[in-house]
């Protein structure tokens, strides 16, 4: 799912400011854990099943966990967004 498309870096502003909401159906949350270096990524639907829509992202930040050492607490997060491949669409094709 995630490495199907090409994906940038989100920049949104600042962190303390962005809600779940601001957040489309394209981007995710990247965490990495800093016992482990466990890489989590989070789809934005994933987000929205547990959290309401207003919540601020940096108010994730102590609930977070990591699901390989165990670990509890803050970790270094960024969004991304994808970017699909635009596909040509031909003028001619719904003509007749
Ligand atoms: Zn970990």
């Amino acid at each position: 799912m995630f490495s199907a498309m090409p994906w940038e870096p989100l920049i949104l502003g600042l962190k303390f400011n962005i809600r779940l909401s601001d957040l489309e159906a394209t981007d995710f949350m990247e965490r990495v854990c800093p016992q482990c270096r466990e890489v989590t990524r989070l789809a934005t639907w994933q987000l929205h099943a547990l959290f309401p829509s207003y919540t601020r992202l940096v108010e994730l930040e102590d609930r977070m966990h990591c699901r390989k050492c165990g670990r509890h607490g803050k970790q270094a997060w960024s969004l991304w967004r994808a970017h699909p491949p635009l596909r040509v669409v031909d003028p001619r094709r719904d003509r007749n």
